[in-house]
């Protein structure tokens, strides 16, 4: 039996589409493996007047797919409590208090409180203050804080929750889900960069030519339009879970594997990407929104979109990073909705061989003019398949000398993946044990909004040729020609 973790859950929006789309079915998953036991209990909070009965059988739905023991299943419901709060209300945290007190004493909790904010985020500066004002904080065990995104909206409104945050919680007790950085091959980056030397040594601008970071999705808005029209593909995807893989992708290495050695080398990738000025956003950044196609609607007919919306669906960019490791060496990243198909990768783009011995008629080029050989490509396929492929030149078979690229495929096996914990259940068992290495510092961000706040002010201050691309494709045409003019091209086509 794995050790147990103690802790009293307060989850602020326990009725709403997260909690039980995500955080009851995660938390049962860590009840089913042992992580939780007899020592924990979860207050789910929002303003309508459920009873405990009521909050049980929600739970007992949520969990619905797992297909578990109906008598486990109760088990574990029985150590939720329902109570109706409305979370600008002081009086309310009164009531709360005393219920965070009772459960303590009754499941021996031993002073250790998770607060999770799975709520709207203009919420999560008023319920920091009352949970200092109100005293709710414990001095006896742990006190964390779980905060969902978006973080801000750009980087004066993130400083300023920042500091709303801060004047409860120390950075130390501030976990900021990205739940990119709780996806298994997300956290694979880190192995195969520090545990393969052929990797490590390889990965400068001495033979990598460009690295390409895709987060695609085939589905549009839905349910999220509201939020989706304010925010655009930049800030919602961009800002948090692209920037933060670059880092990974880009750090060096830590001194040793701690959340605060990974914090150290993260700060420095995300200061050393090179700023852009505004008269450089148009070069650099391409932005689009998709159009109809007879099938499905084009975003500005989407329910709650206004028509003139300009709102970004897609973006894709090109980011320098000033340092001796990276310098040289572009960086294109893209995203959006309605594109061909679901998937997230990352490519690393390798030199080409200087010289092509196999092809006298070919130029002696130098790092990425055409020679026959196709570039090593290093492909780290994060969802839906997860694993590695690695693009090589060989000889092809039979007479004669022709090269020909293959492939080297590893893929985890769909055993393995269905057994693996979801971002979610990783990332509050990460949070359970204090451990952060899996969640975003303010530091992080505040270089991540720096530099996406001038793209967006810029795109804010011209108006766009919006709708630009067609659902399925993979983006408009200037995202090819955003690499082309380099010379590249995606590795990915539609
Ligand atoms: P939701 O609208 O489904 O739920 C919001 C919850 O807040 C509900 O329980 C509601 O009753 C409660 N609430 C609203 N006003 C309140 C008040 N004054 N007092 C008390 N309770 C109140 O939203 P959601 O989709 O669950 O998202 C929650 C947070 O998680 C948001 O910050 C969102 O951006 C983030 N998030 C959600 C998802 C997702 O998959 N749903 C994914 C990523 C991030």
């Amino acid at each position: 039996m794995p050790n147990e973790k103690i802790a009293l859950f307060t989850i602020f929006g326990g009725t709403g589409d997260l909690a039980q789309r995500k955080l009851y079915p995660s938390l049962f998953k860590l009840y089913q493996k042992g992580y939780l036991q007899e020592h924990f209990a979860v207050i789910g909070t929002a303003r309508r007047p459920w009873t405990d009965d009521h909050y049980h059988e929600v739970i007992s739905d949520s969990l619905a797919d797992l297909d578990a023991d109906q008598k486990i299943v109760d088990q574990f419901a029985s150590h939720f409590y329902y109570q109706s709060h409305d979370v600008t209300d002081a009086e309310h945290y009164l009531t709360l208090k005393k219920l965070s007190e009772k459960l303590d004493a009754q499941y021996g909790l031993q002073g250790n409180r998770i607060f999770y904010l799975a709520m709207a985020p203009n919420f999560f500066g008023t319920i920091a203050q009352h949970l200092r004002s109100e005293n709710m904080l414990t001095d006896n065990g742990f006190n964390r804080v779980i905060i969902e995104k978006p973080f801000g909206h750009d980087y004066a409104s993130a400083e300023e929750l920042n500091n709303q945050l801060t004047a409860t919680f120390n950075e130390d007790q501030i976990y900021r889900i990205d739940h990119y950085l709780g996806k298994e091959m997300i956290q694979n980056i880190s192995a195969i960069r520090f545990g393969n030397n052929i990797w490590e040594s390889l990965w400068n601008n001495r033979y990598i030519s460009n690295v390409q970071v895709t987060l695609s999705e085939k589905l549009g808005v839905e349910e999220r339009a509201v939020y989706y029209d304010n925010s655009g593909a930049l800030r919602d995807m961009v800002q948090n879970h692209i920037l933060q893989i670059l880092s990974l992708l880009t750090m060096d290495q830590p001194v040793e594997f701690t959340e605060q050695d990974i914090d150290v080398e993260k700060v420095k990738a995300l200061r050393s990407i090179r700023p852009l000025k505004p008269e450089e956003v148009a070069d650099n950044f391409v932005r689009g929104q998709y159009a109809d196609n007879g099938d499905v609607k084009a975003y500005r007919q989407e329910d709650k979109i206004s028509p003139d919306s300009n709102t970004d669906t897609f973006v894709a960019g090109k980011v320098m990073i000033d340092n001796f490791r990276w310098s040289g060496v572009p960086f294109y990243v893209r995203t959006g909705k309605r594109l061909a198909d679901k998937f997230t990768r990352i490519d690393i783009v390798f030199k080409r061989p200087i010289v092509n011995i196999f092809n006298h008629d070919d130029v002696r080029a130098n790092d990425d003019d055409a020679t026959s050989l196709e570039p090593n490509v290093l492909t780290i396929n994060v969802e839906p398949t997860e694993g590695f492929e690695l693009r090589m030149n060989a000889k092809a078979v039979g007479q004669g000398f022709a090269t020909t690229p293959v492939k080297l495929n590893y893929a985890h096996d769909s055993e393995a993946t269905a057994n693996s914990p979801e971002a979610y259940e990783r990332l509050l068992h990460d949070a359970l044990n204090g451990d952060a290495t899996n969640f975003t510092h303010w530091q992080e961000l505040a270089s991540s909004w720096k530099f996406v706040d001038v793209i967006q002010q810029y795109w804010d201050e011209h108006t766009p040729e919006f709708p630009n691309y067609c659902p399925g494709s993979m983006g408009p045409d200037a995202s090819d020609e955003l690499l082309q003019k380099d010379g590249h091209q995606w590795v990915y086509k539609n």
